[in-house]
């Protein structure tokens, strides 16, 4: 037997496989990738990772053989756990997708309602269920493992549910996408009775690391000299930061200097209007960790 860890599930192959252990490396935890293919440790914390299926990761997590799990939203929202089903602790903000209504070309799609009466095929049918429930449409679901996207043009379905990220899947069918019935991205799932209670201490830093993680993730700090009229202007352009610091510049009245952590990407677009609101001397810096 093994000795006892918190245990984070993670999919073994696939689309989010690679990044979740990205997330736990870049929280500081060294993952070893030892000969149990089933099961990693990581050196320098009491953590094991159970490396599965995706769509076991949340009966993993409902059952507390896994006390968290990283998972698709897409993936959660599609099980059926009643009581035992996992909170979404987190939004990790990687594998971002969207559960989309697509159907052929030319399709009038006005609202939900232009579904009523018709055959759509998902590997989705509890989210399917919920939209249309949610609109009060009638329409047939046909629930396939795979391949949805073949569904219209073999004449087994009018519509589709299915996940879309770049759309080139649906284009290369001849679909088009309509409306969204979920937005997803990876999500930390937390077993609904809560942590095993010895790593209590261990989960919450783990969690604030995670925060860090990706609060960091593509944030910038950015500094410049700004003139004092013009202040208001300048911080509004600035994306994402709330709470700039503002200080004096040693023997300049006019002139302050601002620094800021911003949220979302800075473009050169963003200095250039920076720059026509008399903001000088911008330097954007890479920020490597936030708590
Ligand atoms: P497994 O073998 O673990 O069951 P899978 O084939 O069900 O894997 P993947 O295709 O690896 O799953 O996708 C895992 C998750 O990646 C999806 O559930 C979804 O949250 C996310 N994802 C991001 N982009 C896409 C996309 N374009 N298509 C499908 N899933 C995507
Ligand atoms: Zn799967």
């Amino acid at each position: 037997m093994s000795a006892p860890a918190l245990r984070i599930a993670v999919q073994k192959s696939g689309r989010l496989a690679e990044k979740s252990l990205e997330l736990l490396e870049a929280a500081g935890f060294r993952v070893m990738k030892g000969a149990n293919d089933l099961l990693y440790r990581v050196e320098n914390a009491p953590i094991d990772i159970l490396r599965v299926r995706d769509d076991d990761i949340p009966t993993f997590v409902g059952d507390g053989v896994a006390d968290f799990g990283i998972v698709g939203r897409n993936v959660l929202a599609e099980t059926d756990l009643g009581a035992r089903a996992p909170g979404e602790a987190m939004a990790l903000g990687f594998g971002r997708c969207t559960l989309k209504i697509a159907a052929p070309t030319g399709f009038k799609y006005a609202n939900p309602h232009s579904l009523a009466g018709l055959r759509i095929a998902t590997t989705y049918p509890r989210s399917l269920k919920r939209f249309l429930d949610a609109h009060g449409v009638e329409a047939e679901i046909l629930t396939m493992r795979g391949a949805v996207e073949v569904a219209p043009r073999l004449h087994l379905a009018q519509a589709i549910c299915d996940l879309v990220s770049t759309g080139a899947t649906l284009e290369a069918n001849g679909l088009e996408a309509y409306d969204t019935v979920l937005e997803s991205e990876a999500v930390l799932i937390r077993a609904p009775k809560g942590v095993q209670p010895a790593f209590a201490d261990l989960a919450e830093s783990m969690l604030a690391r995670f925060r860090g993680v990706s609060a960091s993730r593509g944030a910038k700090y950015i500094m410049m000299n700004a003139p004092r009229a013009r202040l208001a202007e300048i911080t509004s352009i600035l994306p994402g930061a709330d709470a700039p610091t503002i200080t004096p510049l040693a023997g300049r009245e006019d002139v302050l200097a601002v620094h800021a952590v911003c949220q979302e990407s800075v473009f050169w677009e963003t200095l250039e209007r920076l720059k026509g609101a008399g903001a000088s001397a911008i330097l954007v810096l890479p920020i490597e960790k936030m708590m």
